[in-house]
C-alpha cells in the first residue's frame, strides 16, 4: 500500500487522463510517469539514495509533483519545506532532518543564497544563477522505475507551523499516507471524476496529504495554482470546471470580498469548498453560503501529526453549527473528548480532542520523548487542543491547552478573551497570555496592536471588557505592539510573547 503504486495503477488505468494541469497545459497521467521516472534518475544524478531525504522549497508548481514521486521511486523521504520562510528558519529545518538534496524554485534565489547548510541545491520552475536547474536534468534523464518502497519506510516529514514552539517533523510512513489518502477520499466521496483545484501552498500538510494524494489516489485531475490570487483563484475555478477546493477560509473571503466582479464568475462545477485550520463564525458562514450560491462547504479539523484529517463539518451544518469543527470523525478515525482524569467529557464540558488513527505520524523526528508525550492510553494521540461538547455531541475548540491560563484557581481559555477584544472597534490584532505570578500562578495579559491614531490605552480597553467578560478573566495587563508574531498561515506564536 503506497500512494506510488496507486498512482502507477492509474497511468496504466488511464494513460490519457489529465493528472496535472497548470496555466491551461496538461499533463496525462502518462507524461506525469514519466516525468517521474526522470525525476528519479536526475535526483539520483544528484547523489540521492535510498533512506536520503529530500527537501522541496516550491510554489505549486508540477516540478514538486514530480520531484516527489521521483524520490519515492528511490526510496528516499520528501521534506517539503514552506517556501516562505528565511533563510535561517529553512536552515534549521534542513539541519535538522539532514536533507541532502534539495530542490526549490529559484524565485527563492535570495533565500538559497542565504543558506549556511551545506547539501545539493537545484532549483526548478524559475532559474537561479549558478544553480542546477532540476527541470532540464529530468528533460535529459532517462527514466528508471526504482523499486516500491516498503510500506512502513517513511514517506515525508512535515514539519509542524510552529505555532506553540519551534516546528517539529512527523514522519509519515507510505502506508500513513496512503491511508491518509484514502480517509479523505472516503470521507468527501471524492472520484475519479474530481477537478481539485491546489490554491494554497501545496507543502502544508491538509493540501498535500489529504487533497493532492486522495485526488490522485481515485485517478482525479489536480489544477495547479503558482500562487494564490483572489482573481486568479476565480478565473482558475470557472475556467477549469473545478469541482473541489481547499483553503484557510481567508482564500473564500477575500475572493468574495476584494473581487468585484466575483457574481460574474461561473462557479457551477464546484461541489466542495473545503476550508480547514480555523473556524468561521455564523456571520460569515451565512455570507459565504450566499455569495457562493452553495451551501457546499466542508470545514475540516487536524494536525500534521495525524496526517492530517480528522473531524468534519458538513454543508448542512455550516450555519447552524458555525465555530463548531464537526460531531463525527472521519471514517477510520476515532475521536474522543477526554476530562483530565482520563474520562470523557459529557455534553457541555470541557476536554482536550483525542484522535485514534492508522493515519497517524511514525513519531516526531529524533524526539522519542516528545513523541512519546503525545500519545495517551497506547494509541490515542493527544491534540492538545481543548474543546467543548455542546448538547448536540458538537466540538467547539474553546483554545490550545498550552494557551489556557490558570489564573487564582480559574481557567480563562485566552481565545475567549481575545474574542471580546477583538470587538473593539480601534483593536487590529491582539494575543492573550498567561504571566507568571507569585500569588494567583497566573495573570492575563494582553498584547494589543491598535488602529494607528486611536485614543486607546490599558484603561479604555478595560472599561469596554468589564461587562462582556467576568472579572477574573478581564486582563490585568496590556502590552501595545506594533504586530503579534504569526506563523505564515496567521497562526499566533504565544511562546514568543512569553519569553519576549
Ligand atoms: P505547532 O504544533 O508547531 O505548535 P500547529 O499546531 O499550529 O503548530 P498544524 O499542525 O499546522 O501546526 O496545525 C494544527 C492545529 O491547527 C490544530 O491542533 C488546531 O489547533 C488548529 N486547527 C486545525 N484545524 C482547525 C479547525 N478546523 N478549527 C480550529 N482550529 C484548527
Ligand atoms: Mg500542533
Amino acid at each position: 500500500m503506497d500512494m506510488l503504486g496507486a498512482f502507477d495503477s492509474n497511468v496504466r488505468k488511464t494513460p490519457a487522463k489529465d493528472f496535472l494541469r497548470q496555466d491551461g497545459e496538461s499533463v496525462t497521467y502518462a507524461d506525469a510517469f514519466e516525468h517521474t521516472r526522470r525525476a528519479a534518475a536526475a535526483l539520483r544524478d544528484l547523489g540521492v539514495r535510498s533512506g536520503d531525504r529530500v527537501a522541496l522549497m516550491c510554489f505549486n508548481t508540477t516540478g514538486f509533483v514530480y520531484a516527489m514521486f521521483g524520490a519515492w521511486r528511490l526510496g528516499a523521504t520528501v521534506v517539503p519545506v514552506n517556501h516562505k520562510l528565511q533563510a535561517p528558519e529553512v536552515d534549521r529545518i534542513l539541519g535538522h532532518c539532514r536533507a541532502s538534496v534539495c530542490i526549490a524554485d529559484g524565485a527563492l534565489g535570495p533565500v538559497l543564497d542565504g543558506l549556511r547548510t551545506s547539501l545539493r541545491l537545484a532549483t526548478t520552475d524559475s532559474r537561479h544563477d549558478g544553480l542546477a536547474h532540476f527541470d532540464d536534468l529530468v528533460a535529459a534523464a532517462e527514466g528508471i522505475d526504482g523499486t516500491a518502497p516498503a510500506e512502513s519506510d517513511p514517506a515525508e516529514i512535515l514539519y509542524t507551523s510552529g505555532t506553540t514552539g519551534a516546528p517539529k517533523g512527523c514522519v509519515h510512513s507510505h502506508r500513513g499516507v496512503t491511508l491518509t489518502a484514502m480517509v479523505a477520499a472516503l470521507g468527501l466521496s471524492i472520484t475519479r471524476e474530481e477537478r481539485l483545484l491546489m490554491a494554497v501552498p501545496i507543502w502544508h500538510a491538509s493540501p498535500l496529504n489529504n487533497w493532492l494524494m486522495s485526488t490522485t489516489y481515485m485517478g482525479g485531475t489536480v489544477v495547479l495554482l503558482r500562487e494564490y490570487h483572489p482573481q486568479k483563484f476565480l478565473e482558475t475555478a470557472a475556467q477549469e470546471r473545478i469541482t473541489l477546493c481547499f483553503g484557510p477560509p481567508v482564500i473564500y473571503t477575500t475572493a468574495m470580498n476584494a473581487v468585484p466582479d466575483f457574481d460574474s464568475y461561473d462557479l457551477s462545477a464546484v461541489r466542495g469548498w473545503i476550508y480547514g485550520g480555523g473556524p468561521i463564525g455564523a456571520d460569515v458562514a451565512r455570507r459565504l453560503v450566499d455569495s457562493y450560491r452553495t451551501d457546499r462547504f466542508f470545514q475540516v479539523y487536524g494536525m500534521t501529526e495525524t496526517g492530517p484529517l480528522g473531524s468534519v463539518l458538513y454543508p448542512e451544518e455550516q450555519v447552524s453549527k458555525a465555530g463548531s469543527i464537526g460531531r463525527e470523525a472521519l471514517p477510520g478515525v476515532d475521536m474522543r473528548v477526554v476530562r483530565p482524569d482520563g474520562a470523557d467529557a459529557a455534553d457541555g464540558e470541557v476536554g482536550e480532542i483525542w484522535l485514534r488513527t492508522e493515519t497517524v505520524m511514525l513519531g516526531y523526528l529524533d524526539a522519542p520523548g516528545a513523541t512519546a508525550e503525545a500519545f495517551a492510553q497506547g494509541n490515542w494521540y493527544r491534540t492538545g487542543d481543548i474543546a467543548r461538547v455542546d448538547e448536540d455531541g458538537y466540538l467547539f475548540i474553546v483554545d490550545r491547552a498550552k494557551d489556557v491560563i490558570i489564573t487564582g484557581g480559574e481557567n480563562v481559555y485566552s481565545k475567549e478573551v481575545e474574542d471580546a477584544i477583538t470587538a473593539h472597534p480601534d483593536v487590529l490584532d491582539v494575543a492573550v497570555i498567561g504571566r507568571p505570578h507569585p500569588e494567583w500562578g497566573q495573570t492575563v495579559v494582553a498584547h494589543v496592536v491598535i488602529r494607528e491614531g486611536a485614543a486607546v490605552n490599558g484603561d479604555t480597553l478595560r472599561a469596554f471588557l468589564t461587562d462582556r467578560l467576568a472579572r477574573y478573566k478581564v486582563p490585568r495587563g496590556y502590552v501595545f505592539a506594533a504586530a503579534i508574531p504569526r506563523t505564515p498561515s496567521g497562526k499566533a506564536q504565544k511562546h514568543l510573547l512569553r519569553t519576549a
